[in-house]
Parts: structure tokens; sequence; C-alpha cells
């Protein structure tokens, strides 16, 4: 793929930015802080998408940027609290966990599966496309996964070039600092990571405590637990085979022994594609997550790519909790 450059100058460039998001390609930008690597949220394939072009050996839970409250009230629930300091702090450096509304306009990849969504409403070129595109756009930096966070356009291209469709060009980013992560609930706020909006402001804003997550902990590292995510059947990975009444997760092409007996068979890609894989997956665990189902068997998933994020995840699902 060729990585077009262009100044964010004008409308133009907009223009060409919103198509490309469209037609599901990524995008980098310049944000508040550094460069993001922006996606529709909604589109599985842009969400598997930026994993890859990262490197990302896991999926993390990814922040999803809006143009405004209405558009972040399509996208998760607001409860009074969250409402205040949504029209207190954005724009600006501040992102909300909140319950993932129904019919909400993201991917299951881009929230790891999780009932929660993390959304902000960025300044600038963020949120108009955003905007332009009338749904959220998923946008973590734009650098490898373990490589220096891109600040401007250049080292953006070092990292990315070839893997992404478009650099919009802002300049050498201010690098502000992160956004503050917060989880408001009715009567205390769980500061889940520090950023620029301060503690006491929070505090001042809700009128209510800010704890940290330590007594939360499956709130504070979602994805982190070993046994996050687990639906409620013993989970077993590597399948050489299908034991009868099994429920199997497959891919690619190639029947398991035993398919037949299964009862019933969720296939990630029938073309044995990681990207199409990525995008199923937390569909495919949410499907068999039933007290109903107590025994799921999952396909060797190749390890490389994408596989290494998919076979991180799948781990976790099959963890003795
Ligand atoms: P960033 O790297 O700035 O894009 O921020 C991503 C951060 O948001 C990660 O630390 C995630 O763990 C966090 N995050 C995203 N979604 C959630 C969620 N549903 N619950 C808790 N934290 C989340
Ligand atoms: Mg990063």
């Amino acid at each position: 793929m060729q990585t077009e450059i262009i100044p964010l100058a004008d409308d133009a460039a907009e223009e060409r930015a919103e198509a490309l998001l469209r037609a599901g390609e990524l995008v980098a930008l310049p944000t508040e802080t550094v460069y993001g690597l922006a996606g529709d949220a909604a589109s599985g394939s842009a969400v598997a998408a930026i994993y890859a072009a990262k490197g990302r050996p896991q999926f993390n839970p990814l922040i999803c940027h809006v143009d405004g409250l209405a558009m972040a009230k399509r996208v998760a629930d607001f409860d009074p609290v969250a409402e205040r300091l949504a029209e207190r702090f954005w724009p600006g450096p501040l992102t909300l966990v909140l319950p993932l509304a129904e019919n909400a306009p993201v991917h299951p990849l881009a929230t790891a599966g999780l009932p929660t969504v993390a959304l902000r409403m960025p300044q600038g070129v963020a949120a108009r496309l955003a905007g332009r595109l009338e749904r959220p756009l998923v946008a973590p930096s734009a650098n490898p996964s373990g490589k220096v966070t891109g600040t401007s356009a250049e080292i953006v291209a070092r990292g990315l070039s070839g893997r992404i469709a478009l650099i919009l060009d802002g300049g050498p980013s201010a690098v502000g600092v992160e956004s503050t992560i917060v989880r408001p609930f009715a009567d205390r706020l769980v500061l889940l990571r520090a950023g620029g909006v301060s503690r006491e402001a929070l505090a001042d804003a809700a009128g209510l405590p800010v704890t940290d997550p330590e007594a939360d902990a499956a709130i504070a590292a979602p994805g982190a637990l070993a046994s996050h995510y687990a639906p409620e059947g013993r989970v077993r990975l590597d399948a050489a085979a299908v034991e009868p009444g099994e429920h199997v997760i497959a891919f690619g092409p190639a029947p398991l022994p035993g398919i037949e007996t299964a009862a019933a068979v969720i296939n990630l890609s029938p073309t044995g594609d990681l990207a199409e894989a990525a995008a199923h997956l937390f569909a495919a665990l949410a499907a068999f997550d039933s007290p109903d189902i107590d025994r799921i068997v999952v396909a060797s998933i190749p390890r490389h790519g994408l596989g290494e994020a998919i076979n991180d995840r799948l781990k976790r699902a099959a963890a003795p909790r």
C-alpha cells in the first residue's frame, strides 16, 4: 500500500481523509497530544487493520472519539454524573468509560468485547472527521507497538509507511498529556488513568469522591487479567479434533476431524484470513457464552501477524478460573 502524506491545510485534505475512512482505510492525524491512527470504530476490518498496522500483540480496548454529546449518547449510556463531566470538560482530555449503548456504532473488536466503552470528544480534526462520518473514530497512538510515539508526520511515516492509506500532516505535536480516563458511578468516580484533567477538577465538577482502581481490578486493567472475557463453558484450544457435542470455533477451509458431531460451529474466517478472524473473534466468544454451553473447542490459529493477539485473547478465555 502506498501511503499518501498531505498537509492538513484545507477542506480538501479532510475530504480525502473522510473518503478513505468511509472506505474502511486508516488515516494518521494530529490530535491534541500525539498523532493518532484513526479508523471507523464501527468497521471490524478497520479496527483489525489498526491492530495489524501497530503490530499489537494484544487486543486492548480502544478509545472512541466523537464530535459531541449527541454522538456520544449513541455510543454509551449517560447518567447525570457522566453528562455533567462531558459538559464540563469536552472538548478536551477527558475519557469516560461508560456502559456500551444498545446498537452502538462500535465494533466489538474496538471494545475488546467489553460491555463498556471508553469515549471522549477531542479538539480539532479528529472530532471534525467523526462529525463528517457521523460515526466515532478509534485512534490509538500512530506508532508500531513498542516503537517511538509519533509526534510528527515524518516519525509516523517512518513507523507506518506502507501500512496505512494516509497521513495528515499537521506539523509537530505540542505533546500534551494523555487524556484522563475515568469511570463514573452514582456515588464515586474511579480514576483509571491520570492525565490532562486533574483529580481535583473531576471531584469538583462531579461533587463526588475520586477513588483509585485497586478495589476494582477488573475495571482497572481490562484485558490484562488472566481469565477476563471468559465464556461460561470450558474452552479447549488448538484442537486437533472435535468431540461429540462440542461448540466449535473453527478457522480456515480445512474441516476438523469430527466436525460433523459438533453442537454448533462458527468459523472465524473460512478463507483463513487473520484480520477477518480478529474481526469475528469477540462475537464468536459472546455467541458461545451461555450457561447452556459447557464445552467450547477452538481450532489451531496461526501465531503470526494478528494471530498473536488472537491467541493471546483465546488463552485468556481458556484460562482456569
Ligand atoms: P490510548 O492508548 O490513549 O488510546 O488509551 C487506551 C486506554 O483506554 C487503555 O489504557 C485502555 O485500557 C483504556 N480503555 C479503553 N476502553 C476501556 C474500557 N472499556 N474500560 C476501561 N479502560 C478502557
Ligand atoms: Mg501508544
